[in-house]
């Protein structure tokens, strides 16, 4: 599959992990801090028997305008235009924050298929805000942990769904 995928979503939900573990190696800075401005970095992911680009992002840019929706990367943005499918990641622990929605709203509006991903939801941590993601209006949110490898099963079947 000849395919590239963009990881979307504001700072520390977990994107580099998540880019990391597709890649499987250790390739994009995964950092506490949020907001710290990186580069964007493509590889190449596996998800079972699907082979594709997948590009991280760093969410927010530092030089910027003071509005949420000004500080969104340009890199972000042409991340989105570039890639077949999005990956969009909330953080299923803290839950829904204003600037998911700021990034949820440009992912929908670019009208490119979207898998919705509940990240950091190892065990059963996160159920909540999963439900609550539900409002985004991307779909049905896939459970994942990035960091310790669970669900990457359903984001395997979501995938697929959406391409
Ligand atoms: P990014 O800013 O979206 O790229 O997020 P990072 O990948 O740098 O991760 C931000 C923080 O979340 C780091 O401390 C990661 O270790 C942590 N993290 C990432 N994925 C998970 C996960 O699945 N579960 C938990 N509990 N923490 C995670
Ligand atoms: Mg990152």
């Amino acid at each position: 599959m000849n395919l590239t995928i963009a990881i979307i979503g504001r700072p520390n939900v977990g994107k580099s992990t998540l880019f990391n573990r597709l890649v499987g190696r250790r390739l994009a800075l995964v950092d506490d801090s949020p907001g710290v401005t990186r580069d964007r970095r493509e590889g190449q992911g596996r998800l079972g028997d699907l082979d594709f680009t997948i590009v991280d992002t760093a969410g927010l840019e530092e030089a910027a305008p003071q509005s949420l929706a000004g500080r969104m990367l340009s890199q972000t943005k042409a991340a989105i235009g570039d890639a077949d499918a999005i990956f969009f990641v909330f953080d299923s622990r803290t839950g829904l924050l204003p600037a998911d929605k700021v990034f949820a709203d440009v992912v929908r509006k670019s009208g490119k298929p979207v898998v919705l991903i509940a990240n950091k939801s190892e065990g059963k941590a996160g159920e909540a805000g999963a439900m609550e993601a539900y409002s985004l209006g991307l779909g049905d949110p896939v459970l994942l942990s990035a960091e310790h490898g669970e669900g990457l099963g359903d984001l395997y079947d979501a995938l697929r769904n959406v391409c």
